[in-house]
């Protein structure tokens, strides 16, 4: 089977969104961005080897392409709309590439993403996703709005998706009803993204995590001109974490990366109306520490005693640790 003749029989579908005023089949797409809003674009690639397994389930692979582009229009506070997705295939397997768009397409429906375009080549497995949203002209949550005194959360729990990668790299060994919940995190997060849209007017900054904690807020930090301290005991974890000995906890929530939940700093007279709004969307979020002055100075803390780190987020272009 073809290139065409497989996107037509797996990808193309029937029209679903009525801003998509030419969907895929011609040169290009044609969108209409509301008036008094920006367009919102981000891209992700995700390489086997290197981002998942060969051998993932590729329903999973399909989900999680789209999810981590999602998550970050979701820390921007924007509202997803459309997709694009490049796939090269090493070779052409039907029931994959069939698995493949079940997966990307479902989660698709859940935030009314349509697909409008994409790529498929013959080479080493890889999938780009262009993911586009669209924001309020003065309501897309930035990373640079931090201040002095803001509280500091997180949704969700963290290091749930780093301890089952490495029972999947032999590093542990989980029993299987531990296994199950870490593992649906690593290969089925969920995009935050009616969080992000609530959050607008709330937080003063935010950015999503994909390479843990203690190297993402360094970003926000940076991006604000600002420091952090953060309360260890507070960070949010699965209850297989909470087991471990707290330095193999920590260093799984802050530097495993692959979470996809958000981090935001909020001034503390919205801390109500934050809880209301994580009430309201079933969607736990925590404080975990404050905004302080010294521009890019991190400090960890448990029960008001200083930690000295040893772990560090995820970094492509160093060694793994
Ligand atoms: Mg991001």
């Amino acid at each position: 089977m073809g290139e065409f003749e497989l996107i037509r029989r797996y990808f193309q579908r029937p029209p679903r969104r009525d801003d998509v005023v030419l969907g895929s089949g011609d040169d290009c797409a044609l969108l209409a961005v509301p008036a008094g809003e920006l367009l919102a674009v981000s891209t992700d690639t995700l390489v086997s080897g290197v981002h998942f397994f060969a051998e993932v389930d590729p329903r999973a692979l399909g989900h999680k392409a789209l999810a981590v582009n999602l998550s970050d229009l979701a820390a921007m506070g924007a509202t997803a709309r459309w997709a694009s997705l490049a796939l090269t295939l090493p070779v052409v397997d039907e029931a994959w590439v069939a698995a493949f768009a079940e997966g990307f397409l479902a989660l698709a429906d859940e935030h009314q993403v349509e697909l409008i375009g994409g790529d498929m080549t013959r080479g080493p497995l890889s999938i780009t996703v262009t993911i586009q949203g669209t924001v309020p002209q003065e309501g897309a949550l930035r990373r640079s709005g931090a201040s002095p005194g803001d509280d500091l959360y997180v949704s969700g729990a963290l290091g749930g998706a780093a301890l089952a990668l490495q029972h999947l790299l032999g590093k542990r060994s989980l029993s299987a009803e531990i296994l199950a919940p870490l593992r649906r995190a690593l290969e089925w997060p969920q995009p935050r993204l009616a969080l992000g849209e609530g959050l607008r007017g709330l937080a003063s900054a935010a950015l999503d995590l994909s390479d843990g904690l203690a190297s993402d807020l360094r970003h926000l930090l940076a991006a604000s001109g600002v420091g952090a301290e953060v309360a260890l005991e507070q960070i949010p974890l699965p209850a297989p974490l909470g087991a471990l000995p707290p330095e193999e906890a920590w260093a799984l929530a802050l530097a495993g990366g692959d979470d996809y939940e958000l981090c935001f700093s909020a001034p503390p007279q919205q801390a109500a109306a934050i809880q209301a709004l994580a009430a309201r969307l079933a969607c736990p979020v925590t404080l975990i520490g404050r905004i302080t002055e010294r521009a890019g100075e991190l400090r960890w803390q448990h029960s008001g005693q200083p930690v000295a780190p040893h772990w560090q987020g995820w970094d492509h272009f160093k060694e793994a640790p």
